[in-house]
C-alpha cells in the first residue's frame, strides 16, 4: 500500500509541482531505476538549516556523519570505559559508539558570503561525507558566491573541501586563517612528526592559497562584525569567530568541544584529537564558561546537527541547550 501510495506521489503532476530538491531525488531514482518506496535507504539531500543573526544570514550544511567506534577512545581517554559508558547512558546514548558529524557554516553578511571550514571534500565521498558542495546548491548557491573561506584550523574534516579536480574549490574566495596555525602545518620540521600527514594535507589543500590568505591573530577581523578569538589546544592555533549583527551575537565555537555531552559536562576529560590536551581543557573551560556566563548562543562544528544552541553552567562543566526559535523572533 505505501509503495502504491509513493510512487502516484512521485509521477505526474505531483512532480511536475514538486520543489526541485524532490525532482532532484526523484530524477535519482529514476536513473538508477531504483524503486522510490520501500527501500529505506533512498538517496536524501544533506540536511541545511537556515537562521538570521541580525542582519547576516547563516546557512549550516551537514557535510555527513559516522559512527565512530569506542567513546572512552576518543572523549576521555584518561578515564575509565565505565565512567564515560555511566555518562553517556544517563545522557540516553549508547555506552559503547558514538556519531561524529560535521558542520560546515555559511554566512551572508549581505556585502560576503564567508564560508568557515570546508567538509572533507572529494576525500570523504566515498564514504557518504564531503557533502557540503551539494547542500549549498541545495540552498540556492553557487560556489563561486563564496567571497571569502575562514579556515577556523587546519585539520582535515575542515580543510577536505578546499579543492575539487586539483582546483580551487571556491574561486572567486579570499582566505583567512589563524597565522599561528597556518605556521604551525606548513613548516617542514613536521616530517617525521605524527603531524606529518597533516603537513602534507596542508601542502596539498591550503598552501596552493596561501598568496590569497590574510593570517590573522587574537582579535583580528574577517569582515566587519566577523572577529577571531584564539582558542588555542585542540590545534596550535585554532581559532574560534564571533559574530554580531545590529546586537545579536553568535560564535563560531569550531572544535573547542567536539561532543555535546562528554566534552561539555566533562571539560577536562582529554580527547585524543586534542593536540595540546591541557591547553585545550583550558580553552574549552575559557570558551564554555564566557558562552553560559553570557547566554550567548554557539554553533560548534561537531555539535549534533544544526549544530546550535547554548550551554547552562552545571556541578562539573556545561549542559548543551539545542536551539529552538530563539532566531525566529
Ligand atoms: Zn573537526
Amino acid at each position: 500500500m505505501i509503495s502504491i501510495k509513493r510512487r502516484m506521489l512521485l509521477g505526474g503532476a505531483g512532480v511536475a509541482l514538486a520543489s526541485p530538491m524532490i525532482m532532484t531525488r526523484a530524477a535519482i531514482a529514476q536513473q538508477s531505476g531504483a524503486e522510490t518506496s520501500m527501500d529505506i535507504d533512498h538517496a536524501m539531500p544533506p540536511e541545511t538549516h537556515r537562521f538570521n543573526v541580525g542582519k547576516f544570514e547563516v546557512l549550516v550544511v551537514k557535510d555527513g556523519a559516522r559512527a565512530s567506534g569506542s567513546p572512552q577512545e576518543t572523549f576521555g581517554t584518561n578515564q575509565s570505559v565505565e565512567t564515560v559508558g555511566a555518562l553517556l547512558e544517563a545522557n540516553f546514548l549508547p555506552a559503547d559508539n558514538f556519531v561524529n558529524s560535521f558542520a560546515p557554516v555559511l554566512v551572508n553578511t549581505g556585502s560576503d558570503v564567508i564560508l568557515f571550514d570546508t567538509g572533507l571534500g572529494e576525500g570523504g565521498r566515498a564514504n557518504g561525507l564531503g557533502r557540503f558542495m551539494e547542500g549549498l546548491t541545495a540552498a540556492g548557491y553557487k560556489r563561486e558566491d563564496v567571497t571569502t573561506v575562514v579556515l577556523t584550523h587546519m585539520h582535515g574534516d575542515h580543510i577536505g573541501g578546499l579543492m575539487e579536480g586539483g582546483q580551487p574549490a571556491f574561486p572567486n574566495a579570499r582566505y583567512v586563517t589563524g597565522q599561528a596555525e597556518y605556521d604551525f602545518w606548513a613548516d617542514p620540521a613536521r616530517v617525521g612528526t605524527p603531524a606529518e600527514n597533516g603537513h602534507k594535507g596542508v601542502l596539498a589543500n591550503v598552501t596552493p592559497m596561501a598568496e590569497k590568505m590574510t593570517f590573522i591573530g587574537d582579535g583580528g577581523e574577517v569582515v566587519s562584525g566577523i572577529t577571531g578569538m584564539a582558542a588555542f589546544g585542540h590545534s596550535p592555533g585554532h581559532m574560534i569567530y564571533r559574530l554580531e549583527s545590529e546586537g545579536r551575537q553568535l560564535v563560531l565555537t569550531a572544535d573547542t568541544a567536539n561532543h555535546f555531552v562528554l566534552s561539555l559536562q566533562r571539560p577536562d576529560w582529554e580527547v585524543r584529537f586534542d593536540m595540546d590536551k591541557a591547553a585545550a581543557a583550558a580553552t574549552r573551560a575559557k570558551v564554555f564558561d564566557m558562552l553560559a556566563t553570557d547566554k550567548l548562543a554557539f554553533l560548534g562544528y561537531h555539535m549534533p546537527f544544526p549544530a546550535v544552541g547554548f550551554v547552562e553552567k552545571i556541578d562539573q562543566g556545561y549542559r548543551f541547550v539545542p536551539k529552538a526559535y530563539q532566531f525566529d523572533i
